[in-house]
């Protein structure tokens, strides 16, 4: 393999073109190390990353605590599938349900599998328990969601490029405009068994809902007897400043915090930062009296809750408590989203920045078919730093939360060095 370590940029850009499916269009920039808040390329030149391979980095590239759990680990024992029994799997299911505060979990790998899961076992849920008549139960989905690409998934997004020449669809779907409460209401009904959301919509472009929207919405449900599940795969583990995005109006964002959360999702759905990005990992977490419907064969995946995920896993999880990190960035995103005005306020090319904690967006002055955030994701990297448009004109930047408040500092001058440049 000597000859990948003298690989230049242009050669793995090309390899990948000629021997890969074309199903993501990648800044050309061609990753080699990563520690903490930095990246480097193959020849050399380091960047911060500011995207965190959206939001499964929260701990830093490469932390050595979750490494270290991982590389032990993989000496000891790697799968069994769950045809047996592992000595890692029980210790890690006691582990995050405290950590999350539910009964039960269900191990899973990737993000999208897991919310699979939460539908599957919403509607079971919805037949065993809330009485629907067979193969009529609803889902209420959010139009401009994302969560994720399986077809049943992609059955509730209404977006063409998802979802053209990928028909037929998963029927039973029902999509609603996105912080509308009223419609909330309007579409539920006696087959409805659960409203699946996103608390801020990441990919949609970071759009965060009104205050009060999520803590409403929860309430409705409760009161129709309709599951509030809550995908929290990219806003989850102390991105949005607190522990989980719908942790509401708690107040505070350490969320070591056991205090009663305004909004307790019936189904809690994480991947991505809960492995720290070492490992996919994802969970589908909830109470008894909604989980005990799932019964040996129902569900399940060969390496969902596997030993080195679970280890994995709890030592991620550890680092962000140990650090504090909910904490860090609920105060470095204060920091950022204030700069970000202030280079609003002195010029017309970014219209407006929103987010919490580090999961923020700006807004180019430009049509969403422009190619402007691209060619300013295009100069920052030039400049040191990788953020990745969501749509033509916005930018999300979502650093790891280990960054420093001089490291932040430092790329807050880079980007607005960067915008300077595109003054006209
Ligand atoms: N749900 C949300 C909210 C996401 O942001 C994503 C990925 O970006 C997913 C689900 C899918 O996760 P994965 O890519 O691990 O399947």
């Amino acid at each position: 393999m000597s000859v990948l370590e003298h690989m230049s940029s242009a050669e793995a850009i090309e390899l990948e073109a000629k021997y890969g499916a074309q199903n993501y269009h990648p800044l050309p920039v061609v990753l080699k190390k990563g520690e903490g808040v930095y990246v480097w390329d193959v020849e050399g030149k380091r960047y911060y990353d500011f995207l965190s391979a959206y939001s499964a980095v929260n701990q830093g590239h490469c932390h050595p605590k979750i490494t270290e759990a991982l590389k032990s680990q993989a000496d000891q024992l790697t799968l069994t599938s769950r045809a047996f029994y592992n000595d890692q799997l029980g210790p890690y299911e006691k582990y995050i349900t405290e950590y999350f505060g539910f009964d039960k979990v269900l191990p899973m790998n990737t993000g999208a599998e897991a919310v699979e899961t939460a539908i599957k076992l919403a509607r079971k849920w919805g037949y065993e328990k809330k009485g629907i008549p067979a193969n009529q139960a609803k889902i209420i989905v959010c139009q401009n969601n994302f969560h994720g690409r399986t077809v049943t998934i992609i059955s509730a997004s209404n977006d063409p490029v998802a979802t053209e020449n990928f028909g037929p669809f998963t029927p039973g779907i029902v999509s609603i405009r996105y912080n509308d409460i009223a419609a909330l209401r309007e579409a539920i009904d006696d087959k409805t068994a659960a409203f699946l959301v996103e608390p801020i919509q990441g990919e949609a472009g970071v759009y965060v809902p009104d205050e009060n929207y999520l803590k409403q919405a929860y309430e409705i449900c409760r009161e129709a007897n309709v599951l509030f599940i809550a995908d929290e795969v990219q806003t989850g583990i102390a991105r949005t400043g607190r522990l989980l995005a719908s942790c509401g109006n708690c107040s505070c964002p350490d969320k070591n915090c056991s205090g009663k959360p305004e909004v307790k999702p019936d189904v809690l759905i994480l991947g991505k930062a809960i492995s720290g990005g070492v490992f996919p990992v994802s969970a589908v977490l909830a109470d008894n009296h909604i989980m005990e419907v799932i019964r040996p064969g129902n569900h399940g995946s060969t390496f969902g809750g596997n030993p080195l995920a679970c280890v994995v896993a709890m030592a991620a999880l550890d680092v962000v408590r140990e650090e504090n990190l909910a904490n860090r960035a609920d105060r470095l995103g204060r920091i950022f989203r204030e700069k970000m005005q202030e280079i609003i306020d002195e010029s017309d090319l970014v219209t407006l920045v929103r987010g919490k904690g580090l999961l923020n967006a700006i807004v180019i002055n430009d049509t969403e078919d422009s190619s402007t955030a691209w060619d300013i994701c295009m100069a920052l990297a030039e400049n040191g730093l990788l953020a990745k448009p969501t749509h033509g004109n916005i930018i999300r930047f979502a650093p790891p939360l280990v960054m420093t408040e001089e490291q932040l500092l430092d790329c807050i001058q880079i980007i607005r060095k960067t915008l300077d440049s595109f003054r006209k």
